[in-house]
């Protein structure tokens, strides 16, 4: 990327979205460059999620972006390890209800999804032997489990192929819109940051006079924001109003000892708690209500795992008694006032695609190619992103999802 240069689209950020809108806007044959201050993701929700993939969903767009995304990865099955195992949700009396009232909708949109008494779920998975407060169940069996990282690696070597480039410890430091082009102040650093350097950097108002590092400036015909939750501020630098908030998630790795789940895809019990076999591991995960929005990366390990995950796992399944905590993290979730995401066109030039909140991984596919097409032809293709727009909040017209925030 030289000093001056012009592309027909630049992305801010290049986690699983700016790689998937990369590779998209790249086969469309536009010159498209993406740069993001850590390339290798280490503070990127798309480097700490669970891997989930499902289209079961209450809004016909985020069906449908998933069920594009599902059919796009059974394509390349086996180089992004997805592994269509399906989704077990369980629901107690207060949830079941509205779970079947969006069965019909996910089905006419071509999802299959069986529902499960009581007893189905006993004999489909031995394990949940304490069956109490379930009042019934779906299966979705075309859904399951990617590896993120995989995938992410895909679109990114798609993109390169068709051309386009990947610009690493990359910062943006303004956003001007033209009559015919966007001017976009960059500020590279010489080496990779630290985390808490880059959480200073990406939050408040970039590098500081120490940091050493170049500045130059780049013109682009559109731009993508695509920073995941890190996208208030480049959202600021040109002028749009930020919507969303980031909010911590923690997910742990237990150990359950003779309990295998390898043949299982992901299970979501009526507690919230969900979980998935992860190599000789379990990965369960639990979103509290009551946590507080903002960038915090702590992960509370043992406290998380005694508090959150063991006595709900407990309370389903006996053979989790002996349940052990090996390891864990917390990520980001960038969530918006309806917990749907932001996509389309922001502004003249401004296009943006963020706010994916728990679903990023599994509408990366479809989320990309609907913004290319944007992009490219100024209206949407064979995928529809249009009810996503921002606009939406200003009219009234919300994409609500309850499920699983
Ligand atoms: C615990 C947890 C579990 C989850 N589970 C699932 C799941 O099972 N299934 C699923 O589909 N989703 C899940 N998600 C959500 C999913 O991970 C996210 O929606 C998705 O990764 C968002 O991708 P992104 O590319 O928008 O953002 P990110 O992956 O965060 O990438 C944004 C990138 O932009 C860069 N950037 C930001 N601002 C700038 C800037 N100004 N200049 C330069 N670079 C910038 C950052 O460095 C970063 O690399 C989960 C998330 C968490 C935290």
């Amino acid at each position: 990327m030289r000093a001056g240069e012009r592309f027909d689209v630049c992305l801010i950020g290049a986690g699983i979205i700016g790689s998937s809108v990369a590779m998209a806007t790249a086969q469309r044959g536009l010159k498209t460059v993406a740069v993001d201050i850590d390339l290798s993701g280490r503070l990127s929700s798309s480097e700490k999620n669970a891997g989930g993939v499902r289209a079961t969903w209450w809004q016909p767009v985020n069906i449908r972006l998933c069920r594009a995304s599902i059919e796009y990865y059974e394509s390349i099955s086996r180089e992004v390890g997805f592994r269509q195992k399906g989704y077990l949700w369980l629901y107690d009396s207060d949830t079941w209800p509205q779970a079947l009232d969006h069965v019909d909708l996910q089905r006419s949109l071509g999802h299959p999804i069986e529902t499960l008494t009581v007893t189905q779920v006993a004999q489909r998975v031995p394990e949940i032997d304490k069956l109490d407060a379930i009042a019934g169940a779906t299966f979705s069996p075309k859904d399951g489990l990617i590896n993120p990282n995989l995938l992410k690696q895909h679109y990114r070597a798609a993109a390169l192929r068709h051309g386009a480039q990947f610009v690493d410890r990359v910062y943006v430091l303004s956003i001007e819109p033209g009559q015919s082009s966007v001017r976009l102040g960059l500020w590279q650093a010489d080496a990779a940051m630290p985390d808490a350097g880059l959480v200073r950097l990406m939050t408040e108002d970039g590098p500081g006079e120490a940091e050493p590092g170049r500045l130059f400036d780049v013109e682009a015909d559109a731009i993508a924001i695509t920073g995941g939750a890190w996208s208030p501020v480049p959202l600021r630098l040109a002028g749009l109003k930020n919507y969303s908030e980031p909010i911590r998630r923690q997910i742990c790795l237990v150990d359950s000892r003779a309990t295998n789940f390898e043949r299982y895809g992901m299970i979501v019990d009526t507690s919230g708690v969900y979980f998935h076999n992860e190599g000789p591991y379990i990965l369960a995960g639990y979103s509290p209500p009551e946590e507080p929005p903002g960038y915090h990366f702590n992960y509370d390990g043992d406290g998380f795992f005694e508090t959150e995950i063991w006595p709900r796992m407990f309370a389903r399944m006996s053979c989790m008694e002996r349940l052990r905590h090996v390891t864990g993290w917390a990520g980001l979730y960038e969530v918006s006032p309806d917990r749907s995401a932001i996509v389309g066109r922001a502004a003249p030039r401004i296009f943006e695609a963020h706010s994916f909140s728990g679903r990023g991984v599994m509408q990366s596919y479809g989320a990309g190619q609907a913004l290319a097409d944007l992009i490219a032809t100024g209206s949407y293709g064979a995928l529809d992103a249009a009810p996503l727009s921002r606009e939406r909040f200003e009219r009234g017209q919300q994409v609500f999802e309850a499920l699983h925030i």
